[in-house]
């Protein structure tokens, strides 16, 4: 979770997407982080007792954006124009940029386009009250889950990004253990509720085995 990260990484690629303190959401947030610390991974993603599926999905996925979102800051000057003419992780994936609304037709950019636009994306969606519903009371929508899979598949591909193509200066930074203990915390997560496609995890799948012994 978040509190894992330093000081010195507070550095973000888009601004930070709080929960409100006093919801219970907020109450949830924390359990996780408690959990988390107590270092059984596992046990840690599993739905707390009593607990709503939809809810503890969005508390997460907003973590995971946190957390995607600092990492990636951490990096961004490396990862330019030039250094990533396209969005890719490894030389047998290459991503397109659309999100099947407002871009229909995939547009093929640079790796920093592609994950501005990602992020954007992402950080619309946990805005918007009908999907992530922040108040008390108010219901998930039914295609909650099916929402949470797209964005959490979308935000697999800047981990996959980082790992293919900024490893070396992600060392550089010394921040390997936060993008490890992370993108851990996510797998971990995704295959407890199985939110991703196998294949969509492909360009990883060699870290995954390991990160899952
Ligand atoms: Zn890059």
């Amino acid at each position: 979770m978040s509190f894992l990260f330093s000081a010195r990484s507070n550095k973000t690629f888009k601004p930070k997407k709080n929960i409100a303190e006093g919801t219970h959401q907020y109450d949830l947030m924390k359990h996780a982080a408690a959990t988390l610390g107590s270092g059984n991974l596992r046990l840690a993603v599993s739905l707390p007792d009593g607990e709503d599926l939809n809810e503890w999905v969005a508390v997460n996925t907003v973590d995971f954006f946190n957390q995607i979102n600092m990492l990636y800051g951490t990096i961004t000057e490396f990862c330019t124009e030039g250094s990533c003419a396209v969005m890719s992780a490894g030389p047998k994936y290459e991503y397109h940029w659309a999100d099947g609304h407002t871009v229909k037709k995939p547009i093929k950019c640079s790796a920093p386009k592609y994950i501005d636009f990602l992020m954007t994306w992402v950080q619309d969606q946990l805005d918007d009250e009908s999907l992530f519903p922040s108040k008390i009371g108010v219901p998930f929508p039914k295609t909650f889950i099916q929402s949470a899979k797209t964005i959490l598949k979308r935000l697999f591909r800047v981990y996959a990004h980082i790992y293919h193509q900024h490893f070396r200066e992600v060392v550089e930074l010394s921040e390997e253990a936060h993008l490890n203990t992370s993108f851990k915390h996510f797998i971990f997560f995704v295959q407890e509720f199985n939110l991703i496609e196998k294949r969509e995890l492909e360009p990883l799948k060699e870290l995954i085995e390991k990160l899952s012994e």
